[in-house]
């Protein structure tokens, strides 16, 4: 980036312009990926689902035993600083929370006195009018080769890029992940379908999946259009015979699913209910930011 397109970033307590950024390399984010994050999108400068997404931080920090000794109310601000030094409009921000660094490497975890270190970036990023939002996308499974605690959102993240560049070498747009035989999520997103029968599918919360942000608001909204839900695991061909597809995450909102692995979802276009649950989402979430 040059000169003038530098964005101000956050970096343990200061604003600083991303090339002047600096973690140190002894980092357990950066050695271990000892850390987490949160993604949140933002609409006319407004926070989207902020927080559910702290929550889910807490619990995610909580999980890991890293300390988190900032308040939400001190995240929301630093996050809305942020968005402000940048002029951000529409795109997301970005935050990490490593374990921090002990100064040299070791498998243990360091003294409780050890400060986490916390970064924080905005992306500028059309959400609203997204291609994928429009035309639907095409996925392609992959086996679920990641740990066995992804309701933690870690940032070892190697495996859904294999996952993703895998897909994408099958032509398709995106990765969705398959284990014993039932798709568990796509690779940074939620999954559900809609039965012939008009029930929507999503599957159910465990250490197998990330509880989305998204995937909650969504089910909220689904119950108020008064849609039927069940949560469920389902299978690949399921979903391929289902009336329609869709992922939900931060920043996709809801998208729809057109093909799984070559096999056309309903009659190949963006459904219905996924088309109803997009703009829904978004007028609520505008209504909602903060
Ligand atoms: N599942 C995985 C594996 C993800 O990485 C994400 C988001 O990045 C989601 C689900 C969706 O979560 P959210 O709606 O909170 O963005």
């Amino acid at each position: 980036m040059d000169e003038m397109t530098q964005r101000t970033v956050y970096v343990n307590g200061d604003y600083v312009a991303e090339r002047d950024a600096t973690v140190s390399i002894f980092d357990r984010g950066f050695l271990l990926a000892d850390g987490v994050y949160e993604v949140s999108s933002v609409l006319g400068g407004k926070l989207v689902d902020f927080p559910g997404h702290m929550g889910r931080l807490k619990r995610s920090a909580a999980a890991l035993e890293i300390a988190l000794p900032w308040d939400e109310e001190t995240l929301l601000a630093i996050h809305r600083e942020l968005i402000r030094r940048n002029a951000l409009d529409e795109g997301m921000v970005y935050l990490q929370l490593t374990r921090g660094s002990a100064g040299d490497r070791d498998f243990h975890y360091p003294d409780a006195d050890t400060q986490p270190t916390l970064v924080l970036f905005t992306q500028a990023k059309s959400l609203v009018d997204a291609r994928s939002g429009r035309e639907g996308i095409r996925v392609a499974t992959q086996p679920d080769w990641r740990w066995a605690r992804r309701d933690i959102k870690t940032v070892q993240l190697l495996y859904p890029a294999m996952a993703k560049m895998a897909a994408k070498a099958a032509g398709a747009d995106d990765a969705w992940l398959v284990e014993d035989g039932m798709v568990t999520e796509g690779a940074s997103n939620n999954v559900w379908m809609l039965t012939h029968d008009a029930t929507l599918v999503t599957r159910e919360l465990s250490s197998a999946i990330l509880p989305g942000i998204t995937r909650a608001a969504v089910m909220t909204l689904a119950e108020t259009l008064a849609l039927q839900l069940e949560e469920r695991a389902f299978s690949v061909e399921e979903a391929q015979q289902a009336r329609e597809c869709f992922v939900t995450s931060a920043s996709s909102f809801v998208t729809p699913v057109i093909a799984i692995d070559g096999v056309p979802v309903g009659d190949g276009r963006p459904g219905e209910v996924a088309r109803r649950l997009r703009a829904a989402y978004i007028e609520e979430s505008r209504r909602r930011a903060l």
